[in-house]
């Protein structure tokens, strides 16, 4: 066990996120559990990672030692209690669904040990809110990773209310074990990282519907002239223009500010079924869209 008492770790929730956190977790040197009410995902969900793995040691960027040690860690099940049950962290990654996460934690607070520590790996929901249930609060916290995880390096800690330092300084140095980069934010809608990210996404918007320069152009500024890895709107596509959508609306209402009011051409391309990458068209053409 590490030097911040995090061993075991279990992973509720086998989907795009669950599994590469199990995945980080594992090969940071946690026994790690992954747990699915869907028995099939599970292994889904391990075969994906023993194949990230796998092109990992191909790459030459995962030493085959890592890799036969990290899936030696690695076990899944379909049984939350079994999951839970000895795990000194927990952590949530099942759908965005208020009521969903709070019925999980209630079943995860009953099975877990006293000093669990419980985390939720919500991208948009209050952490506050999820933790309101619980008979000790203090233990609870956001572990907000990026997709995908063994890529992203960055995880948003977010401090509930009721959130105790000592959970803090745990999740901050179990973050650091898995060769992330932690920032700590506290409860607010969209966190620091979607808040600002969807800012520029919906102003860039705003500029293509002003027709203040192509998307192209758009893009080229944020990449040659602030050195960002890709442009706004190519994100935009990237990401789903109806996930953004559904972002802006949110935090628009939340944060009762015009800078997220979702921008007509915005409204009008979800509409028309433009999605972005997975639909083919967006605000560039993709090929391999169907
Ligand atoms: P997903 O749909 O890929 O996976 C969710 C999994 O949870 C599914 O396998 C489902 O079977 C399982 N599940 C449902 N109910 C369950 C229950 N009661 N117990 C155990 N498992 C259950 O979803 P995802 O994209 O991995 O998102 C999970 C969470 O992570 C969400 O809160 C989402 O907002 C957040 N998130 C997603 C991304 C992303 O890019 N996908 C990024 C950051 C955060």
């Amino acid at each position: 066990m590490a030097d911040h008492g995090i061993g075991r770790v279990a992973v509720i929730g086998a989907g795009t996120m669950g599994h590469g956190i199990a995945q980080a977790a594992a090969m940071a040197g946690h026994d790690t559990v992954l747990c699915d009410v869907d028995a099939a995902q599970v292994e889904r969900a391990l075969a994906r990672i023993e194949a990230t793995m796998d092109k990992g040691v191909r790459l030459g960027k995962v030493a085959e030692t890592a890799r036969d040690g990290a899936l030696a860690r690695l076990a899944g099940t379909g049984g939350l209690r079994e999951a839970v049950e000895g795990a000194d962290l927990v952590i949530e990654a099942v759908p965005e669904v208020m009521a969903l996460k709070k019925r999980v934690f209630a079943e995860v607070e009953a099975a877990a040990g006293t000093r669990t520590i419980l985390a939720t790996n919500t991208s948009s929901l209050s952490v506050t809110g999820i933790a309101a249930g619980l008979a000790a609060p203090g233990r609870f916290l956001g572990l907000h990773f990026f997709n995908p995880v063994h890529i992203m390096a960055l995880v948003e800690i977010v401090r509930g209310d009721h959130t105790t330092i000592r959970t803090l300084n745990t999740a901050l140095k179990f973050v650091a074990g898995l060769g992330k980069e932690p920032i700590v934010v506290t409860d607010s809608p969209g966190f620091a990282s979607s808040r600002l990210g969807i800012v520029l996404g919906l102003e860039a918007i705003r500029m293509v519907e002003a027709g203040v320069a192509s998307p192209e152009d758009i893009d080229k500024a944020m990449v040659l002239g602030y050195r960002h890895p890709m442009g706004p709107l190519r994100l935009t596509d990237l990401v789903g223009l109806d996930v953004r959508l559904e972002i802006a609306r949110h935090l628009h209402e939340s944060l009762d500010s015009e800078a997220f009011r979702p921008p007509a051409l915005l409204e009008r391309m979800v509409a028309g079924g433009r999605l972005g990458k997975k639909t083919g068209r967006g605000f560039y053409k993709w090929d391999d869209g169907p």
